[in-house]
């Protein structure tokens, strides 16, 4: 991963969100100041701005959709505002302003299938205008606030991933009209990111409990594999040639080749003591008085699912097979034996950028990443891996 060059201006204050724009050497930001700026890369190797307007609020994501130009910001206001990016990039043009929410948009996402914005409001609020006229079509609220979102524009499903670490699915019909269908619960934690994936028809999902999810909706299974490999917290994901991108909080950027085999980690077994050497766990207060000995805290093997105490789980290893990369998990004694070194051949790959990030964007297109910095500056790099 080659760094290509870095965007740093402090009257800015934050940035907030940004988009890579494709065909020029350039990136679109929105901060705290309510500015939105387009930089693009000068003759001299840095990046100066070549459009500053002010929002009346801060924008808080920013959508950017290529074939048209059309530049999307949901603001701390709860307005979408939508802009149109001229050819030579020195204009961002107003078009149009939708009332979407009262209180801050959390995301936003294009269905370019019938040319809607659809937003998510940090009341829980869905929102969804067409584009073209402006009209309001649908206005719903969610049972949990969505943080982030994504469509399947097929079916007409918004996956909604909520801060504690459940994807509701709500079904959109033709004419606007929403409704929850579903709900899929795997995570832990606040989802970060989720992303539909149409023409595998997988959803991928991560999150602050450093997983990432894969659920196979279109073949109705559910979860089908869960993929650990972030020492960092997964914040963003992008798909492309069979592989999935995840890229995490300290610039960890691994690629999942989805084509590889892989099996979900066994279900966790409950049991009151450990499964191998029988000693109690620490709620077991019949067998720890019966047996004058103290309690220990409960561990699972992650090949076997047995539920262990730390001794007879100390040992460690990776097990690329059920989505354990990198970063080795605990295993009873007798699975660690049975895992071989081919077993432990890595089917993903990992690149550290080092830098620590509110948010990173990825465009495949232009093989480039930035990653919004935590020191308010955006770094630049050429996609490698
Ligand atoms: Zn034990
Ligand atoms: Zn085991």
């Amino acid at each position: 991963m080659s760094a290509v060059g870095e965007v740093a201006d402090p009257s800015m204050g934050m940035v907030k969100a940004t988009a890579i724009i494709r065909d020029d050497d350039g990136i679109i930001t929105v901060s705290s100041d309510n500015s939105v700026r387009v930089w693009l890369k000068r003759s001299n190797g840095q990046y100066w701005p070549s459009v500053c307007h002010f929002l009346t609020s801060a924008g808080r994501k920013l959508k950017i959709d290529h074939e048209s130009r059309l530049v999307f910001i949901g603001q701390e206001s709860g307005t979408v505002q939508m802009f149109e990016l001229s050819e030579d990039l020195n204009v961002l043009a107003s078009k149009r302003v939708f009332n979407a929410h009262n209180v801050p948009v959390n995301d936003l996402v294009l269905c370019k299938k019938k040319n809607w914005i659809i937003s998510g409001g940090a009341d829980g609020t869905i929102s969804i205008s067409e584009i073209g006229s402006g009209v309001k079509v649908s206005d719903f609220s969610c049972t949990i606030v969505p943080k982030n979102i994504d469509i399947d524009a097929d079916s007409g499903v918004l996956f909604c991933g909520t801060s504690e670490g459940s994807i509701i699915l709500v079904r959109i019909s033709s004419d606007g009209v929403c409704s929850e269908v579903n709900k899929l619960q795997g995570h832990t934690s606040e989802i970060t990111s989720i992303l539909w994936e149409p023409n595998t028809n997988f959803l991928f999902s991560c999150s602050t409990d450093k997983t990432i999810m894969c659920w196979d909706i279109g073949g109705k299974k559910g979860l089908f594999l869960r993929l650990q490999g972030h020492q960092d917290i997964p914040i963003n994901l992008s798909f492309k040639d069979m592989s999935l991108y995840s890229i995490g909080s300290n610039g960890g950027i691994v690629r999942w080749d989805m084509t590889k085999q892989r099996s979900p980690p066994p279900e966790w077994t409950e049991s009151d003591s450990c499964e191998i050497c029988k000693g109690p766990f620490f709620w077991n207060f019949k067998q720890m008085w019966e047996e004058k000995t103290m309690g220990k805290r409960q561990h699972h093997c992650r090949k076997c699912g047995k539920a262990l105490c730390a001794k007879c789980a100390s040992n460690q290893t990776v097990m690329p097979k059920l989505g354990f990369e990198f970063v080795p998990v605990r295993v009873c004694k007798e699975c660690h034996d049975s895992v071989s070194d081919a077993d432990k051949t890595p089917l993903a790959k990992h690149a550290a950028l080092n830098r620590q990030c509110l948010n990173i964007e990825v465009d495949h297109s232009m093989r480039r990443v930035a990653t919004i910095n935590r020191n308010k500056s955006i770094s630049l790099f050429n996609l490698e891996l």
